[in-house]
């Protein structure tokens, strides 16, 4: 059952046909799931034989760059008046994976000022209503998921390996390799339909999840032995590392993705917090097991957002004062931390 109304079927084909010049956008710090739906459909709208591009704010870690077509795509971090040309131009732009214009970064004022028609495809709660159209679905395991029930509504050009390659990436990426957000029979569907075009699920597992370097093993070896701090009276746990100790990893973008995780495999532990020091700002991931609302606790605290389960946000005070903060505030949530229906036996 596609999940786009015949409403949004009509407009997105209508723009399709009648754009010359199409922009697909994605987020500032892409992931997985930012460069396979962005690649994806960019791969499938150049059937088209229209003018189309793909624009990211800045540059994918490097596990990614295998995917097919990446090195077609601009970065507004590095052609900056390229990519705010090309966005100024455009007819159509869908933008992916996000829903909020400050997720663009330095990209946010180009992106707003575009006359073109924005349509937006993505999965994360709260969507504002900035955009022309909105397919949003909480309940997708990821944006490619909802990229799919695009293409397949549409039905404009060919699904194939390289446009399947890129989608199955972006759901390995959110479901991480179907461990969350993948209970709805309909992923299934979408991932055996993907794997029928010949995609090579078990590279692509290898490329995304099984290609760190020999410091980011160690790296999380320190993570877990030295600086994972529990507490058990919030059923939490946090990582905070500082610039020095980055360095001392030679760390590289990332090299974080996963390590925010692993404390939820302790029994007992279902909300694990990592803050990372960055030249501007404090990086932080949030992630949660069960019910307590890790979106919200970004978005209410330290300036970010994201998913029931997953989120990320920043902090421009210390690393220390930031830590401080967050711990000062868990006090207020000791209920919701304490009362989790997850739980296991
Ligand atoms: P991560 O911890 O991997 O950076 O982010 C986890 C999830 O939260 C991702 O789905 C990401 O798109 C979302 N997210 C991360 N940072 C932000 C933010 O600053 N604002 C919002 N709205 N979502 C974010
Ligand atoms: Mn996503």
């Amino acid at each position: 059952m596609n999940r786009i109304s015949l409403e949004q079927k009509s407009i997105i084909q209508k723009q399709i046909k009648e754009s010359n010049k199409i922009a697909v956008v994605s987020h500032f710090n892409p992931d997985g799931d930012a460069v396979g739906s962005l690649l994806g459909f960019y791969n499938y709208l150049k059937q088209s034989g229209k003018t189309i591009h793909a624009l990211l704010p800045n540059e994918a870690p490097e596990f990614l760059h295998w995917m097919p077509a990446h090195n077609e795509i601009i970065f507004h971090s590095a052609n900056t008046e390229i990519a705010e040309r090309i966005v100024s131009q455009a007819d159509t732009i869908f933008v992916l994976d996000f829903n909020e214009p400050k997720r663009v970064e330095k990209f946010q004022t180009a992106l707003a000022a575009a006359k073109g028609f924005k349509i937006m495809i993505d999965h994360h709660p709260m969507p504002s209503p900035t955009w022309d159209l909105l397919i949003s679905d909480i309940t997708s395991s990821s944006t490619a998921e909802l990229v799919y029930e695009v293409i397949e509504a549409i039905d404009l050009y060919e699904m194939d390996k390289t446009i399947a390659t890129c989608l199955l990436s972006s759901i390995i990426t959110d479901t991480g390799c179907f461990e969350f957000n993948s209970s709805n029979p309909r992923t299934f569907e979408i991932v055996a339909n993907l794997l029928s075009y010949g995609v090579e699920k078990d590279k692509i597992i290898g490329n995304i999840m099984k290609s760190h370097t020999e410091q980011r093993m160690k790296l999380q070896g320190y993570c877990l032995y030295e600086k994972m701090k529990i507490l058990p009276q919030y059923h939490a746990a946090y990582v905070a590392l500082s610039s020095e100790e980055l360095k001392k990893f030679n760390y590289k973008k990332g090299d974080a993705e996963g390590l925010v995780d692993m404390p939820l495999s302790i029994k007992g532990i279902n909300f694990t917090v990592f803050f990372t020091e960055q030249t501007e700002k404090i990086r932080i991931s949030f992630r949660s097991r069960g019910t307590f609302n890790v979106n919200l606790f970004a978005r209410n605290h330290f300036n970010g957002g994201g998913h029931l389960n997953a989120a990320g946000g920043d902090s421009f005070v210390s690393l220390e004062e930031t830590v401080a903060k967050f711990l000062s505030l868990l006090p207020d949530y000791t209920h919701e931390l304490n009362y989790n229906p997850l739980k296991f036996n």
